[in-house]
């Protein structure tokens, strides 16, 4: 193969790879939040206690990951607290990154080497969401996911 001219003239595309570790580092956390928890909770804050609707100032409190008291049943929770990434050793960025991961078709091994944690920890966190994902509807689901992370990616400056 005659590639002497390569490295200063052709132009160099980032492998997928590259793309979501260039992401990582230009992630707005409470934009994240806002979209991971919205899917999560159909767009609907409520509690997990006693399932009254969280209105005002603790439904903003709630979608930006912050800890909220029912005004019902005066449980404390987080838009975490019941659902599958409540005691995930995961951030909010790296479950989102590893959705991408995740479109992208990465293995655990590279996926891992992007997000910064451990291959296990991919391993467990992508059974979790693919399991939701069968849940709610499979696929089409999947691609409307996928379709947000390229909306929050394209936020990125
Ligand atoms: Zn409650």
């Amino acid at each position: 193969m005659n590639n002497t001219n390569d490295s200063t003239t052709a132009p160099h595309l980032p492998t997928a790879a590259q793309a979501v570790e260039a992401l990582r580092g230009c992630l707005d956390t409470l934009k994240v939040r806002r979209f991971l928890f919205g899917h999560l909770h159909s767009e609907r804050a409520s509690c997990p206690h006693c399932g009254v609707v969280v209105e005002g100032k603790a439904a903003v409190s709630f979608w930006e990951g912050r800890r909220v008291a029912c005004k019902n049943c005066r449980h404390f929770f987080t838009a975490a607290t019941g659902t599958a990434f409540s005691k995930s050793k995961l951030s909010d960025e790296q479950i989102f990154l590893l959705l991408a991961c995740m479109g992208l078709d990465l293995d655990n091994r590279p996926a891992a080497a992007v997000i910064g944690v451990n291959a296990s920890s991919v391993r467990e966190n992508r059974q979790k969401i693919e399991a939701l994902q069968k849940n709610e509807g499979g696929q089409e689901n999947g691609r409307h996911g996928v379709s947000g992370i390229m909306q929050i990616g394209s936020q990125c400056r």
